[in-house]
């Protein structure tokens, strides 16, 4: 993929922001491309995983924060376990994850950012996944409402998507765990 270098204080400011997010010191990558071959989604986006720490040594600036294998990676961890460095890719997705929400960076296609958060929004009120409520917040974030909607009622019929939400003690600790996580977000710890 193309890419625009700017090297200055904003692009130094970024690698330090993902270094203290994901506790990876980037500098130690020897670009060996172990973490890419391994990645079982890499065939999906147009920036390779290996590419990204490239580009944030390179200085692309917040240009890395539109890369859709932020997105698309699956969170496996394989380039982790292969890293012949001990850099944690993994974290550092996370990390690159975490700061284009916080910058709002937009994505060139697709709504995976929208899909996370309906995906947390349930797990947050219910303690674990909802399905069906899940393809509602979607939906109505998308408003495509009947796009990708083919295979919904065989899936109905067969029992695979609950229409009852679940129940479960562990919803009120999962909730304590999210209010956790975004209070201590809030006072940077
Ligand atoms: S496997 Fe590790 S050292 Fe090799 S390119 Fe990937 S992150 Fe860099
Ligand atoms: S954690 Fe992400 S980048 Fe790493 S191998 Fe898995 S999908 Fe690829």
């Amino acid at each position: 993929m193309p890419v625009r270098i700017q090297k200055g204080n904003e692009s130094k400011a970024l690698i330090g922001r993902v270094e203290a997010i994901s506790g990876v010191d980037l500098g130690i990558c020897l670009q060996c491309k172990k973490c890419t071959s391994g990645c079982p989604v890499a065939g999906f986006a147009q920036s390779l995983p290996s590419e990204v720490i490239r580009q944030l040594h390179l200085g692309i600036g917040d240009e890395v924060l539109r890369s859709d294998i932020i997105w698309v990676c699956a969170s496996c961890e394989t380039c982790s376990a292969r890293c012949p460095m001990g850099i944690d890719l993994a974290a550092v997705m996370d990390a690159l994850r975490a700061l284009a929400i916080e910058k709002g960076a937009p994505l060139r296609k697709g709504n995976v950012p929208l899909f996370n958060r309906a995906f947390l929004a349930t797990v947050r009120l219910f303690g674990r996944t909802y399905d069906l409520g899940m393809i509602g917040a979607y939906k109505l974030g998308t408003l495509s409402f009947m796009k990708d909607t083919e295979k919904f009622p065989a899936m109905l019929k067969k029992g695979k998507i609950a229409l009852i939400p679940p129940r479960g003690s562990g919803s009120s600790m999962v909730r304590r765990i999210f209010d956790r996580i975004k209070r201590n977000r809030g006072t940077g710890s």
